[in-house]
């Protein structure tokens, strides 16, 4: 073990000591999270009826509340090895510039072409189509990570890759679809023509610039309506926090290298899964009784999910075509405001983190838009990475918990999951510089419409 002077500025993993097993949470969680219902009987969803929607073997890792461990196959391994281990950086410059007796470390997933660590899950979920024999499988993107990412996936083991992308940002990024066309996935303006519900939404709502709920209900409905298709997701489902997983087992064995223990771990929720993967092993220990850490989940306050949602079963999309979830929800009808992290706008929150904060072994706080651009402009000046506008959640509350140990003097260690860059975020940016960015905030009576699409499921 080193002393705390000898800890490099960034911390790799030797091959040998990279993760070979994913960390199933599920098993360690005594209070299980709720089982996706099928809508029209209102029974948990049996591996049966997941089967045309999924692949088996996702449907298996999906239902799995068990299994503590899963090894990694030895492809996906070699996949990971081309961009993993992804580095764990003490933030040393941004520390002396807050003047901060904290330490503050991230874990840094934007180190390869997609730019995040949608990655981690894209290619596992590739890996298993291509497993099953499958043409290749449909999904949704907001911004475009998840899409790059899975084309990326998708290329590697030369599978079809259709990808729904919410219309904003299809116009608003062009560069992103570029980058999917590159890997040779097919990019589709959500709603489109194409689909059943997209007709039916564009026929509700013209003009209207799309949302994640309706892209997932367009991709579903081509992945069940064309034999050899499955629908994959990047976030939100107990499988892609399963994956996700690996961002917090080499996070902990880098620390654990150097015998370095946080007091407070940090990250960004959109759907919850690079959250739901950096906790991992330590909400493990938590929920053991052997250890104790404070976490906290990051959301904007235009689309908070946690802060102001409830808990309760709802839809996953607008169509209303996948299974429920008990989640934290602000209605599958919710229509976030055009903030810029598109990564974060989704309605709902992964079953496994909505358990696990009801329960109270997590926090959530929400923070505006602009106030986050403040925190990723701050940390770009002295860390050098231009952060996504998602991850500057997670800098933000995390700049704001060493301030206050700034203030009480406490030395507390602090980790965040720094999970992307913002190359493509330019134009967010470029209204944070001008001026023109605003903090919008969803009123009371905004948010009681969205809570009145939630079926009155009492369970
Ligand atoms: C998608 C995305 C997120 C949010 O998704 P989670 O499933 O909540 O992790 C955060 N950061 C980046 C860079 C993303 O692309």
């Amino acid at each position: 073990m080193k002393t705390a002077n000898e800890i490099p500025y960034k911390i790799y993993l030797e091959e040998d000591e990279m993760p070979t097993t994913w960390y199933n949470v599920r098993a360690d969680m005594k209070v299980k999270p709720a089982p996706l219902l099928n809508p029209g009987t209102l029974q948990p969803m049996t591996a049966q009826e997941l089967a045309p929607v999924f692949c088996e073997e996702l449907v298996k890792q999906e239902l799995d509340n068990d299994t503590r461990y899963y090894p990694i196959p030895q492809e996906i391994l070699d996949f990971y090895r081309m961009y993993r281990p992804s580095p764990l950086v003490r933030a040393y410059c941004l520390e002396k510039k807050l003047g901060t007796p904290a330490k503050i470390y991230y874990k840094f997933e934007g180190n390869n072409t997609s730019g995040s660590h949608k990655l981690n899950s894209a290619i596992a979920q590739a890996y298993y189509a291509k497993q099953q024999g499958l043409k290749g499988v449909t999904t949704e993107t907001g911004a475009g990570q998840w899409g790059t990412a899975l084309s990326m996936a998708c290329s590697y083991f030369g599978l079809d890759c259709k990808v729904y992308m919410v219309k904003v940002s299809y116009e608003q990024k062009p560069f992103r679809r570029e980058v999917m066309r590159t890997y040779g996935a097919s990019v589709v303006p959500s709603p489109s023509e194409t689909t059943n519900v997209g007709r039916d939404i564009l026929s509700r709502f013209p003009g209207t610039g799309g949302s994640l709920g309706c892209a997932i209900s367009e991709a579903v409905e081509v992945a069940v309506s064309n034999p050899g298709y499955r629908y994959v997701l990047g976030s939100v489902l107990n499988q892609v926090l399963l994956h996700q997983s690996v961002i917090g087992v080499e996070a902990k064995a880098a620390m654990d290298k150097y015998g370095i223990v946080p007091d407070i771990i940090i990250g960004c929720a959109g759907g919850g899964s690079n959250l739901g993967g950096l906790i991992a092993p330590f909400m493990g220990e938590k929920l053991r009784g052997e250890k104790d850490y404070r976490i906290i989940a990051v959301e904007p306050a235009s689309c908070p999910s946690f802060t102001r949602g409830r808990f309760a079963y709802d839809f996953c999309d607008t169509g209303k075509v996948c299974p429920m979830a008990k989640m934290y929800t602000l209605g599958s009808g919710f229509m976030p405001a055009p903030n810029h992290a598109g990564g974060l706008r989704y309605h709902g929150m992964s079953s496994i983190l909505s358990q696990l904060y009801h329960d109270g072994f997590m926090e959530a706080r929400s923070v505006e838009q602009t106030s986050v651009f403040r925190a990723a402009e701050e940390f770009a000046r002295v860390e050098g990475i231009l952060p996504a506008p998602e991850s500057s959640h997670a800098i933000r509350a995390a700049i704001d918990e060493a301030l206050k140990c700034k203030e009480t003097g406490e030395e507390k260690t602090i980790l965040f999951g720094l999970t992307g860059t913002g190359y493509f975020d330019l134009v967010a940016y470029e209204k944070f510089h001008d001026g023109l960015m605003t903090d919008y905030i969803p009123t009371d009576e905004d948010l009681q419409k969205g809570f009145d699409g939630i079926p009155k499921v009492d369970l």
